[in-house]
C-alpha cells in the first residue's frame, strides 16, 4: 500500500484503521486463500467490522479479554482484527496446550471468551473445570465436527458492523512469552506497539512493489509473535495475500511445492524450517524463483544451513531479531545500510533506539560485549499482572532489557552472543554456549548441538554438550565424546571445553525453534 494514500486518522486510536485502509485501496485484491475458499481485503473488512458487532451483541466491552485457541487459518487473523475493531483485548494461545497452560492464561487474563476450534474443545472444557470460570464459547465450523450447542457459530457470529475509539496506548494484543524459563508472562502490546509494526515496510516499500503480488506464507504459528507480525499482519496491511498451514503439520517438501505452485514472495521461517528444506533428498527440484524474500528469525540461523539454501534457492535470507515484548523485529539485516550480512541481525530498525550496556548500564564500544536495551513505539506497555517485572524489565531511562547479550561493528550491525541468562559461569570464567555449539557444528559428525551448565562442586559450573549426531553417523565408534572434546580443546580456551558430551536424537525445540535449555539442565542435573 502506497503510504501517501493513507488517511491520516488511520495513523493514531484503533490499528485497525489501518486495514481498513488497505481494503480501500485494494479491495477486489485476494487477502487470504485456504483449502480453495478466498476472501477480498474488502470481505475481511466486513468481516471483522461485523464480527466486532458480533462480541459486542456477546456482551464483551471494549477492555475485555479473549483467548484465541486455534491452529493456524483464515479466522485467526479475522478474529484478532475483528477483536481490534472491538476494542477487545486478544490473547492468544499456543494450539499444543494441555488444560493446566490453558488454565493459567484463562485465569490470568480472567477472558470473557474464547474462541476456538472443535478438535480443541475438549482441553478448553477440562481447562474451564480447572479455572472455575465460565467464558462465552466461540467456536469455529468444522464440517466434520459436531458443534455444541453451547458454542457460538463464529461463522455466525455477525452483528452490527464496529469500530470502537481506542487510545494509542490501550492494549491490542496480550501474548505470552515462549516460557523456555520462567512463568509464562502475559505481555501487554498496545494499538501503537502494532501499529508501529505494521508501518515501517509500509515506508520502507518498494513503491513499485504491486500489493497483489505480494503472497505469504503463513506457516510460522500465529500464537507466536513473529508469525503473527511478520507472515501475518504486516503483508495484509500491505495489501497481499496470504496461505496458511499448522505449525503442527509442518512438512519441508510440501513448503517447497507450495512456494513453487503459489508463486509465494515473502517467506518467513526459523531456523529449523529452512534446516529441513535443504536436507530434503529433492531440495533443487524445486523452483523457489517466486521468493522475493526469505527471513529468519526466533533464534540463530546456522551458517551452513543459510548457504546452502541461498546457493540453491537463489535468495538470500535476511536474518531478523526481536521479542515477544517488541512485537517483533527490532533489527533486520534486509533494511540495513550496507545490505545483508551474514552472521547478524543487520541494523536496528529507524524508529528503534537501542545501546549495549555493561552490568552498571553503561554503554560499551562496538566490538565489546554486553546487554541489549531497546527503545521505541513497538516496546510493550509491561507485563499483565506482575508490575514487579514490568519494572525490573525496564532501565531508568526506559529502555527494555532484552536478556540478550549482543556486540555490534563499527557500522552499527548487531551480533546476538548469547541470552545472558544461558551464561555459563565457570571458575569465574564466561562462556557463551553458543560459542561452543557454533564451533561443534563445524564437526562433520555433528547435525545439531546445544551447550548448557551444569552444576560442578570445583568450578561453579562446567559446560556440557548435547550432540545430535549427522546422520548415518554411529555415535561410539564413528565419533567419540573424547574426539568432541579434543576437537574443542584444538580450537578455545581450555576452561571453555565441554567437560561432558551426550549424544541424543534430537535436541527439544518450542515450535517457534527455540532449544528448549531447560530440558537439557533438567536431563543433566
Ligand atoms: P520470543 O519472545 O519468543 O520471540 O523470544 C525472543 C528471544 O529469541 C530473544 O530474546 C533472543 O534470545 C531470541 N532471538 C530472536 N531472534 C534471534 C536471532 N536472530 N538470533 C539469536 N537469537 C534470537
Amino acid at each position: 500500500m502506497d503510504l501517501e494514500a493513507v488517511d491520516e486518522s488511520a495513523l493514531e486510536g484503533n490499528v485497525a484503521k489501518l486495514f481498513d485502509q488497505t481494503a480501500a485501496h485494494h479491495g477486489d485484491a485476494q487477502a487470504m486463500e485456504h483449502h480453495g475458499r478466498r476472501w477480498t481485503h474488502a470481505e475481511v473488512r466486513d468481516w471483522t467490522a461485523e464480527l466486532a458487532g458480533g462480541f459486542h451483541d456477546l456482551g464483551l466491552e471494549p477492555g475485555d479479554r479473549a483467548l484465541l485457541f486455534l491452529p493456524n487459518c483464515p479466522q485467526y487473523l479475522i478474529a484478532s482484527i475483528g477483536a481490534f475493531k472491538a476494542g477487545v483485548e486478544i490473547s492468544p494461545v499456543n494450539p499444543q496446550y494441555k488444560r493446566r497452560e490453558v488454565a493459567y492464561q484463562l485465569e490470568d487474563t480472567d477472558a470473557g471468551a474464547i474462541v476456538t476450534h472443535p478438535a480443541l474443545r475438549e482441553v478448553v472444557d477440562e481447562a474451564l473445570d480447572d479455572a472455575g470460570m465460565d467464558p462465552e464459547i466461540i467456536t469455529i465450523r468444522s464440517e466434520d465436527w459436531p458443534r455444541d450447542p453451547e458454542d457460538h457459530a463464529f461463522e455466525e457470529l455477525r452483528g452490527e458492523p464496529t469500530m470502537v475509539e481506542r487510545a494509542d496506548d490501550d492494549v491490542a494484543l496480550l501474548p505470552y512469552t515462549s516460557g523456555t524459563t520462567g512463568d509464562p508472562k502475559g505481555v501487554q502490546l498496545t494499538h501503537e506497539n502494532t501499529r508501529a509494526q505494521l508501518m515501517w515496510p509500509l515506508t520502507a516499500s518498494n513503491v513499485d512493489v504491486e500489493p497483489e503480488n505480494v503472497r505469504s506464507l503463513t506457516w510460522l504459528p500465529l500464537y507466536h509473535i513473529t508469525g503473527f507480525t511478520h507472515t501475518a499482519l504486516q503483508p495484509l496491511v500491505g495489501g497481499g495475500r496470504l496461505y496458511f498451514r499448522s505449525a503442527l503439520e509442518w512438512d519441508a517438501q510440501e513448503c517447497m511445492q507450495l512456494i513453487e505452485d503459489e508463486g509465494i514472495t515473502h517467506y518467513v521461517g526459523v531456523t529449523t524450517m529452512y534446516a529441513d528444506m535443504v536436507a530434503s533428498e529433492d531440495f533443487g527440484e524445486y523452483d523457489l524463483s517466486s521468493l522475493e524474500s526469505a527471513s529468519e528469525g526466533g533464534a540463530k540461523l546456522s551458517p551452513s544451513v543459510q548457504e546452502r539454501f541461498e546457493e540453491v534457492a537463489g535468495v538470500d535470507i535476511s536474518e531478523g531479531y526481536g521479542l515477544t515484548e517488541t512485537h517483533g523485529a527490532t533489527h533486520t539485516q534486509s533494511g540495513s545500510t550496507f545490505g545483508l550480512k551474514h552472521g547478524t541481525i543487520g541494523q536496528p530498525l529507524r524508529m528503534t533506539d537501542c545501546k549495549i550496556v555493561d552490568g552498571s548500564g553503561d554503554e560499551v564500544a562496538p566490538g565489546e560485549e554486553g546487554e541489549l536495551v531497546v527503545r521505541g513505539p513497538q516496546v510493550m506497555k509491561g507485563y499483565l499482572n506482575m508490575p514487579r517485572a514490568t519494572e525490573a524489565a525496564f532501565t531508568e531511562n526506559g529502555y527494555f532489557r532484552t536478556g540478550d547479550i549482543a556486540r555490534r561493528d563499527g557500522n552499527n550491525y548487531y551480533e546476538i552472543v548469547d541470552r545472558k541468562k544461558h551464561m555459563i559461569n565457570t571458575a569465574g570464567y564466561n562462556v557463551y554456549p553458543s560459542e561452543l555449539e557454533n564451533l561443534l557444528l563445524e564437526h562433520e559428525a555433528v547435525a545439531d548441538a546445544a551447550v548448557v551448565g551444569i552444576p560442578d562442586e570445583r568450578r561453579n559450573e562446567v559446560p556440557k554438550a548435547f550432540i545430535v549426531p549427522t546422520e548415518g553417523v554411529d555415535p561410539g565408534s564413528d565419533v567419540t565424546a573424547d574426539e568432541l572434546q579434543e576437537f574443542c580443546l584444538a580450537e578455545v580456551a581450555e576452561y571453555k571445553h565441554p567437560r561432558e558430551v551426550e549424544f541424543i536424537e534430537e535436541l527439544p525445540r518450542t515450535t517457534s525453534g527455540k532449544i528448549q535449555k531447560y530440558k537439557l539442565e533438567d536431563d543433566a542435573a
